[in-house]
């Protein structure tokens, strides 16, 4: 079996380590005998999504998310006719962000989402930013353990990832985290958040195969090392929690 993977200015969008999500999703598709061709885009000309089986996009500094916001805005029909049809994709911090109506910088600029799902983001002029390591228990993944660096508070209505027990995720508010819209998954997490979150990345690989061969067995994994290593970190999280 084969799929592909568009992974969308990995040139620009790439903070703590997201491209790890890469790496994970290619050896966990690796181990399964799944051969996952993975293409850098750095340039959203001519670019149709219906040729891949899921996507991905990192985080990025404000400057960089200026940059890719005007290419991403070339195809946002496309991205939302994908997302809808439930193509899985991955988007992590600023990437995620850009799925929104918009994203209200700390010096006040707005630059426009692509407005593909009806929320918004917005940085506080004077507040802090949201740092540190974070836990989310999440109904469909389990524990879910990474790292978070962010001025943007994100705020909407859809169905999330799980809940915050250490950190701060979509805001510092209301205690939720990221998004789950079809096979879309949204995060503040960084890390990067697919090696030590193997229920995550497997929600991503069996969402791909799903659409693209319907019936087939999915492989399961021994996650000893991953699971460990995640409730090593929530041990440590939960330690700390006052
Ligand atoms: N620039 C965005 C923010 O600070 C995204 C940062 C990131 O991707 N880590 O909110």
């Amino acid at each position: 079996m084969e799929l592909k993977l568009y992974h969308f200015m990995p040139d620009k969008l790439n903070l703590y380590g997201d491209i790890g999500n890469v790496i994970a999703l290619k050896k966990r598709c690796e181990w399964r005998g799944i051969d996952l061709k993975v293409e850098n885009i750095t340039s959203t000309d001519g670019i149709k999504l219906s040729d891949c089986d899921m996507f991905f996009i990192g985080g990025g500094s404000d400057r960089e998310q200026c940059i890719a916001t005007e290419q991403f805005s070339k195809i946002k029909n496309e991205f939302k006719s994908a997302i809808e049809d439930g193509i899985p994709a991955l988007t992590i911090c600023g990437g995620y962000q850009f799925l929104g109506e918009y994203y209200k910088t700390v010096d006040g600029d707005k630059l426009p989402g692509l407005n593909i799902l009806d929320f918004y983001t917005e940085s506080i002029k004077d507040a802090p930013r949201l740092i540190g390591n974070i836990l989310v228990e999440s109904d469909r993944f389990g524990n879910i353990v990474g790292f978070e660096n962010h001025g943007g508070r994100t705020y909407h209505n859809y169905e999330t990832l799980g809940n915050v027990i250490v950190g701060y995720g979509n805001n510092d508010e209301d205690k939720k985290e990221g998004i789950l819209y079809n096979n879309l998954i949204g995060t503040y997490l960084h890390g990067p958040i697919l090696p030590k979150n193997p229920n995550v990345t497997d929600y991503l690989i069996k969402a791909a195969l799903d659409n693209k061969y319907g019936n087939y067995d999915f492989i399961e994994l021994n996650n000893e090392i991953e699971l460990n290593a995640n409730s090593h970190m929530v041990e440590l999280l939960k330690k700390n929690i006052k």
